[in-house]
């Protein structure tokens, strides 16, 4: 069964911190902060728009939600666990920093049926982390992770490429760690920089460089691998394009781009089909794709049909749901 979430943005709610890169109003495309006596509403219209069964859980995410006041906390978490009793709702998820994770914290969340937390990890490399302001460093990452699964809750670890300071080796060593630290899930977002932020003085005086669209999708390549490898679910690949990122009006620079997942995707493909024509001297191949990944495997705009036409090969995609994800069959004709 699809799963999906309904968020509850609560951006910057409580957040005394000031990341670099964060403009918690710009990033969600909302000014206002939703009310404990909201969410119900917000809930009833997410449930009635879904056409068909789902497991849906409410996800409280924009901010650092165990950060908030604890009577506000359990007042948002009183009004989300009504849905999980009336059997609407599976799950609660939260979104928040690790330094702000304690055994109390966790009691309260566990009291009100909450499953999984997301921690906004970014990087485990000190360097990275200092630079970018985020206040605490890897050693909280670790025990915040220890503490969440030991209390019995999915662990999700979000984190960001293209940092201040960071190297495709940092990112590559972030996603190991997470999953070392057994992880459940992730989510992957390239750094781009947002109006009235740090990291735009940074950029503005030249102290800051962002990763080029196709740096941010080759980097994530190997991410999405490491991360499929061992099984963690990748919950998301970029920015949720909201109207201000779209429009490019808090946008100043930086690899952002609608269709982002797409394009990795793609990247991931074109790797996988030119590696099965190593050596071969062909005119013309028909392949047969899962379904789910032909439009992948033609590329994002048709890119990777592109590369091989200008390769001298014409190629026919043929939809094939009984192949598996990656499985492909190579037909030369
Ligand atoms: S901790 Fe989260 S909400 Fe606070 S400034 Fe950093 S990214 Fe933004």
């Amino acid at each position: 069964m699809k799963h999906s979430n309904i968020p509850i943005f609560l951006p910057e709610l409580a957040c005394p911190h000031q990341c670099v890169f964060c403009n918690q109003v710009k990033i969600s495309g909302t000014l206002s902060v939703p009310k404990p006596k909201d969410v119900h509403a917000i809930v009833e219209t997410h449930l009635s728009s879904m056409k068909e069964k789902r497991i849906v859980d409410i996800a409280f995410f924009g901010g650092s939600f165990t950060g908030i006041n604890s009577d506000l906390q359990e007042q948002y978490l009183k009004e989300a666990f009504k849905f999980i009793q009336n059997g609407l709702v599976s799950g609660i998820r939260v979104s928040t920093r690790p330094d702000y994770i304690t055994p109390e914290k966790l009691d309260l969340l566990k009291k009100y049926g909450v499953t999984t937390i997301e921690l906004g990890a970014q990087s485990t490399n000190n360097e990275v982390l200092n630079k970018s302001g985020r206040g605490h460093n890897f050693e909280a990452i670790k025990s915040a992770s220890a503490l969440i699964q030991e209390n019995g809750f999915l662990l999700g670890l979000q984190m960001m490429i293209g940092l201040p300071q960071d190297t495709f080796e940092r990112t590559l060593q972030t996603a190991n760690d997470i999953v070392a630290l057994g992880a459940d899930c992730t989510r992957i977002y390239p750094t781009v920089i947002i109006k009235e932020t740090a990291l735009e003085q940074l950029y503005m005086k030249g102290n800051y460089k962002p990763l080029s669209l196709e740096e941010a999708v080759l980097w994530t390549k190997e991410l999405v691998k490491v991360f499929e490898k061992n099984n963690i679910g990748i919950l998301r690949i970029g920015l949720h394009p909201s109207e201000e990122l779209v429009d490019g009006k808090s946008l100043i620079a930086g690899p952002f781009h609608p269709s982002f997942r797409e394009m990795v995707m793609s990247k991931i493909w074109n790797e996988l089909i030119l590696k099965e024509l190593e050596n071969k001297v062909t005119e013309k191949i028909t392949l047969r794709i899962n379904d789910k990944q032909l439009n992948f495997a033609v590329g994002f705009n048709g890119i990777n049909k592109q590369e091989l036409q200008k390769r001298g090969i014409s190629t026919k995609f043929i939809a094939d749901s009984s192949l598996s994800k990656y499985q492909f069959d190579v037909s030369y004709n």
